[in-house]
């Protein structure tokens, strides 16, 4: 018997590949060949743009999808620019303008790139760097398949091998929590 292949659906468990490229086509990032990305369909794990382009597609497709920013990172917000105290960085300096550095904040610990440099004081971006940008990626479907029943409860998928949780983050997916 053959299977019908599966095509992507909500809670389809979707593995795949991509190189994501910025509108002047430089890759900022892409998979890892030895580590597709894996993720869990209609539950907002990947930029809006990008999943709203996998519904319907296969294992084995390969497809260019471009994604404006607002089903990106977003516009880039003015105000996100914000000089903040030299203490409050977990990065130590010397600070060179373009550097990400980490910053505390109410919300936790956010990466910020400096813009500006002085004595007591650096001005950072804490834009999402990809935020105002309009994303290429290509992509590469290697699996495509159900949901178990733990993965829809936890709304993400889980690692091929088994409950392993990617601690990592990826611009294609967010941040993995912990059990
Ligand atoms: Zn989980």
């Amino acid at each position: 018997m053959t299977e019908q292949p599966k095509s992507i659906a909500d809670d389809s468990v979707v593995t795949f590949h991509y190189k994501l490229s910025d509108a002047e086509g430089s890759v900022t990032e892409s998979s890892d060949a030895a580590s597709p990305v894996v993720y869990l369909h209609g539950r907002n794990n990947i930029v809006p743009g990008l999943e709203t382009e996998m519904a319907g597609k296969q294992s084995g497709d390969k497809f260019t999808a471009t994604v404006a920013p607002e089903n990106g990172y977003g516009e880039r917000n003015p105000n996100a620019v914000q000089r903040v105290p030299v203490k409050h960085l977990a990065t130590r300096g010397p600070y060179v303008v373009g550097q990400m550095v980490g910053v505390q904040t109410r919300e936790g610990l956010r990466q910020g790139r400096v813009v500006k440099v002085g004595h007591f004081n650096v001005d950072l971006d804490l834009n999402h760097p990809l935020a105002g940008k309009t994303l290429t990626f290509e992509i590469e479907i290697v699996d495509v398949r159900d949901a178990t029943s733990e993965e829809l409860a936890h709304g993400h998928a889980h690692g091929p091998e088994g409950h392993g949780h990617d601690h990592g983050h990826d611009h294609a997916g967010h941040e993995h929590h912990d059990h």
